[in-house]
């Protein structure tokens, strides 16, 4: 049960880089993934065409089954706001509104209404551990604090797919582990999730590894484990 595939995928930008070669991808329901590999190698690129935020040049992006080039704009946007949380490096929270609703902003394109969005915000950052917080703003709360914010945003409407961007990047070491367990709770009850990491020892920590190199995925333990078998 495939949420995200890729095949034959290339993205090449104006001005001739080519940031992703021929790219095959599948990531099944359940998995925990850490896409790894140095500054310039495609990750971003990666995550972009997996959040449905950009379009191959060629090949095909299939999320939740769906394939991405056959979507409308509307559409594309459902899909996202539907099964698709976004997690940053700096957190991407609003300066001057509350965790709450920061979080229940993760609800805005569901239609579902203000007092459901709170309420259900409200839940997300009791699962994130910071019930106590609510009424914080953003420059009321450590890094840490605003990262679990930030991933009760992402998870508020329980999308099948969590993309994570340097999601410990710009925190300490001691928050970056919090965070990482958390990512490993969410992934227990069931969430699917990408991340993106220069950490070795964080990606050392996940089930799966995906190194990306110059644009091509240059090894996949799945793989490994496929050729294993
Ligand atoms: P990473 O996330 O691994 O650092 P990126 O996906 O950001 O890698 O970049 C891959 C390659 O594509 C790099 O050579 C980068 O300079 C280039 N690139 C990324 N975004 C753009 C863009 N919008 N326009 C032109 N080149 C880009
Ligand atoms: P965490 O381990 O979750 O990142 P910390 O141990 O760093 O949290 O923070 C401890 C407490 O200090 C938190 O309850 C938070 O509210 C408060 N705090 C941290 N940074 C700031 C800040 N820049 N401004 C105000 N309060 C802060």
């Amino acid at each position: 049960d495939a949420v995200v595939e890729l095949e034959s995928v290339t993205r090449s930008y104006p001005g001739g880089v080519t940031a992703l070669e021929s790219v095959d991808l599948t990531v099944r329901r359940g998995e925990l993934t850490a896409i790894t590999g140095p500054s310039g190698s495609g990750k971003s690129t990666l995550l972009n065409l997996i959040g449905t935020l950009d379009l191959p040049t060629s090949g095909h992006v299939r999320i939740d089954g769906h394939d991405v080039a056959r979507l409308t704009d509307r559409q594309l946007s459902a899909l996202r706001a539907r099964s698709i949380g976004f997690v940053f490096q700096h957190f991407h929270l609003a300066a001057g509104q509350t965790a709450l609703d920061n979080v229940a902003d993760g609800l805005l394109y569901t239609g579902v209404g203000l007092g459901q969005r709170r309420e259900r915000a409200a839940r997300a950052l009791e699962r994130v551990g910071l019930a106590d917080r609510t009424g914080h703003r953003p420059h009321e709360l450590s890094g840490g604090q605003k990262q679990r914010v930030a991933i009760a945003r992402a998870v508020v409407g329980e999308p099948a797919l969590l993309l994570a961007d340097e999601p410990t990047g710009a925190l300490d070491s001691v928050s970056g582990k919090a965070v990482m367990e958390l990512l490993h709770e969410l992934n227990g009850a069931g969430t699917t999730i990408l991340v993106i990491t220069h950490d070795q020892e964080i990606a050392d920590g996940l089930r799966r590894q995906v190194a990306m190199l110059d644009g091509r995925v240059r090894y996949d333990s799945a793989a490994q484990e496929a050729m294993a078998c």
